[in-house]
């Protein structure tokens, strides 16, 4: 028997979890990717002899990995080194001001008590305990689901479930619920934080949102050899189960004969022949027209302003000191509704940002102090980085916000010229073309935009979807869930095309 055959476009988490769900169960698989290395956003930057994560630092929801692997009778821990975090990020807010969050609630709400008050732990006790009815409400018919649906989320629980949908919040924004439980504006702006995970601002999104803070008490993880190591776990995995993984190589094209996915077709011209297709590229690529005009139907196009977030980065080996720093450190503006109304209403970069600094070199809590360490300093950006080219003297002055940030908390991070590389919006939306750098798909402004993230399958037959661009949504185990769905999906339409006496499959095709 002739196995079948599967094209995945693009190597990031959703297409390599694809590629091993799919090679593990028997396809001849091909994953082609234009990178010269698996990962996608979790790519990693050499900077001397040192590799430094340069896209996502933290790692959450391990079971959607464990799940992965027991599918296939393989143990994720001994494929990828896990370490728990205790400490889930540090938070300033000038020279004094400084939080630490924890994973475990009960120091947190002893950490909230001294920094705000016996009131304000006990209201986040309150917070605690919503955010985990958000997320278990939504983890098995919204996560776990292979696209949105209102019906899904309703019926799941019957008239229960409508009554019970407010409970979800999604009719109210954010920062409007934060303000109700979070009578401290520091701590608002902190969980409100959260929304940026999604590349959404805390002021527009809804506060269905707050099921991240659950999400990261549930586990923060770091990975030895970095984030970047998981993609590269992953690649090597799905290689031992015999898929093929072509680096350096650009899909032009989706082959749609006859109304049905049947290969791709390189820049270099020559055509791969499958029997489906899996896109892990953008939505905005696809809907853009970059696969051809016949892959277009697949997806709608996002227009600007719907677009999340992107960012501008700096991943450096420098020496920090004058702040004693964690693995992950929040540096937080003065006017939070005034940074995101600087990038989403203004369309530029904010006068003053927040900025993530995750210090790659540092685990525990323990002291550290080396002579220079890795860092990724994050500060959000406007999408635009299609229409808008980012020059030197834009991003000297963005850098002169960001550090003057850092200093007014204390740290100091002596930046050396050859020791550091900037991405910005413009380098984001090469990496990640028809993007314009958006890191995240659409926004999740407004309760309605989850629903119109694409599930994994598509008006086209065969053609499926898989990335953050698509449901259930951006990150890293989020992606990685969409990239298990749209194998499930898959493997689901092969086994009915096969019981079915007339197939669209039988009697070959030609490759034009
Ligand atoms: C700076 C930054 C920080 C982040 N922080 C976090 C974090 O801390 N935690 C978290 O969970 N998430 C974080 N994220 C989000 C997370 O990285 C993404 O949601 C996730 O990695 C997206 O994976 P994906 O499957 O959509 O694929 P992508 O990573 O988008 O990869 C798509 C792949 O397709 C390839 N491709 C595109 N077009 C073609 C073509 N024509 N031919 C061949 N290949 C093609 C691309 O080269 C790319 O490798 C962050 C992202 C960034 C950029």
């Amino acid at each position: 028997m002739p196995r079948d055959r599967v094209v995945i476009v693009g190597a990031g988490i959703a297409g390599l979890v694809s590629a091993f769900s799919l090679a593990a169960r028997g396809l001849e698989v091909t994953l082609v990717e234009r990178g010269a290395a698996p990962g996608g956003k979790m790519r990693q930057i050499g900077i001397g002899g040192s590799r430094i994560d340069s896209g996502p630092t933290v790692f959450t929801m391990r079971w959607v990995f464990d799940e992965l692997f027991a599918a296939v009778g393989k143990n994720f821990s001994d494929h990828v080194r896990l370490r728990p975090l205790d400490t889930l990020a540090r938070h300033a807010w000038g020279g004094t001001d400084r939080f630490d969050l924890f994973a475990d609630e009960t120091r947190s709400v002893e950490s909230i008590g001294d920094f705000a008050g016996a009131a304000e732990a006990a209201r986040y006790r309150n917070f605690c305990s919503d955010t985990r009815r958000i997320y278990d409400m939504l983890e098995q018919p919204f996560l776990r689901a292979s696209r949105p649906s209102m019906s899904g989320l309703i019926g799941a629980n019957g008239f229960r479930g409508l009554t019970r949908l407010p409970q979800i919040k999604p009719f109210s924004s954010m920062w409007s619920a934060l303000s109700q439980y979070f009578h401290d504006p520091r701590l608002r702006q902190l969980f409100g934080r959260y929304a940026t995970y999604c590349g959404s601002s805390p002021f527009k999104a809804p506060a269905t949102l707050m099921l991240v803070a659950h999400v990261e008490r549930q586990g923060v993880w770091s990975i030895d050899g970095g984030m970047h190591g998981l993609a590269r776990a992953l690649a090597g995995s799905a290689e031992a189960l015999g898929a093929s993984i072509r680096y350096n190589e650009e899909v032009a094209e989706v082959l749609i004969p006859g109304g049905r996915a049947r290969g791709i077709r390189l820049a270099s011209g020559e055509c791969i022949e499958a029997d489906s297709v899996i896109m892990n590229a953008d939505v905005a690529a696809v809907a853009g027209g970059l696969f051809g005009s016949k892959a277009r139907r697949a997806a709608a196009a996002i227009p600007p302003h719907a677009r999340s977030l992107s960012a501008l980065t700096w991943s450096v080996v420098a020496k920090a000191d004058g702040f004693p720093l964690r693995r992950h450190n929040v540096f937080f503006s003065r006017d939070y509704a005034a940074e995101f109304d600087d990038i989403f209403n203004r369309n530029s970069l904010p006068r003053e940002p927040t900025v993530y600094v995750c210090a790659q070199d540092r685990d525990g809590d323990a002291g550290f102090k080396p002579a220079e360490e890795k860092l990724m300093i994050l500060v959000n950006a406007p999408a635009n980085g299609d229409r808008h080219s980012y020059g030197a003297a834009e991003v000297e002055q963005c850098a002169r916000r960001t550090f003057g940030v850092l200093e007014r908390c204390g740290l100091r991070i002596q930046r050396r010229p050859e020791a550091t590389e900037v991405t910005t919006p413009t380098d984001f939306n090469r990496l990640f073309p028809a993007t314009g750098g958006a890191l995240y798909g659409r926004s999740s402004h407004g309760w309605t935009a989850s629903f119109q993230r694409p599930g994994a399958r598509t008006r086209v037959q065969g053609l499926y979807l898989a990335g953050g661009s698509t449901h259930p949504g951006p990150g890293v185990p989020m992606a990685a869930l969409s990239g298990r769905s749209a194998a499930a999906c898959l493997m689901e339409d092969l086994g009915s095309i096969s019981q079915s006496p007339k197939t669209a499959m039988s009697g070959g095709m030609s490759m034009r």
